[in-house]
């Protein structure tokens, strides 16, 4: 007679068949839950850089305007400039 290993879930506490727990001690119930929890994290976290990375590209849109408005100032110096060396 063959006895079944049992083992303790790592989320729940119960007890399950070990080879009905998962590689890290999870319960199928417990992993579901866990990889939800992740992805949930990771979509709040995407949600979050998301957000960081607009307002970068704001940030970012509008200093190359202003950089846009002073390289023709500069260029226009730039150039007055060479005309007085040449
Ligand atoms: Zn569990």
């Amino acid at each position: 007679m063959r006895r079944e290993v049992k083992a303790k879930c790592r989320g729940c506490g119960r007890i399950f068949l070990k080879k009905d727990l998962n590689r890290k001690g999870y319960c199928s119930e417990c992993a579901m839950k866990r990889m939800l929890n992740v992805w949930k994290s990771l979509h709040d976290k995407k949600g979050y850089w998301y957000e960081k990375w607009m307002t970068g590209m704001i940030r970012w849109a509008k200093r190359m305007e202003q950089e846009k408005h002073k390289k023709k100032r500069r260029r226009s110096a730039e150039s007055r400039s060479r005309r007085k060396k040449g």
